[in-house]
């Protein structure tokens, strides 16, 4: 599986850190981000390096990753109350960690700012 020796996302999937996964599938997992933004903020991500949306070119992939955002959503909760699905491609977008990610943000009332 495609991996990337200095990427932090990479390191979780492979385990070194012991973090608690909040959900899986067989080629995504889902955990809780370090610095939560909303009282529930998890990150689902591929467990092959791909950097960002633009560079998924396996359309499965991206609906497994859909399909575990929707099971994190109905497991913390937030399907019922009302999430956010967000993914920040590139700089421009503040995209910080070089390894697609999701985010499942809710738990609270959500500004309605999108940028
Ligand atoms: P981005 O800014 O790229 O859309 O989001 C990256 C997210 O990853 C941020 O919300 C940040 O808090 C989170 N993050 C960065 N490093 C780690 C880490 O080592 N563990 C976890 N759980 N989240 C991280
Ligand atoms: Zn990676």
């Amino acid at each position: 599986m495609a991996m990337d020796d200095n990427c932090i996302f990479c390191k979780i999937v492979r385990g070194d850190f012991g973090t608690e996964l909040v959900a899986e599938s067989p080629n995504a997992i889902a955990f809780n981000d370090i610095s939560p933004a909303a009282p529930t903020h998890v990150l689902v991500v591929p467990r092959a390096h791909v950097a960002s949306l633009s560079e998924l070119d396996d359309p499965e992939l991206g609906a497994e990753l859909l399909t575990l955002a929707r099971t994190v959503a109905r497991q913390t909760g937030v399907a019922e109350t009302g999430f956010r699905l967000v993914t920040n491609d590139g700089e421009q977008a503040g995209q910080s960690v070089f390894h697609l990610h999701f985010h499942v943000i809710g738990g609270r009332a959500l500004s309605g700012s999108m940028g």
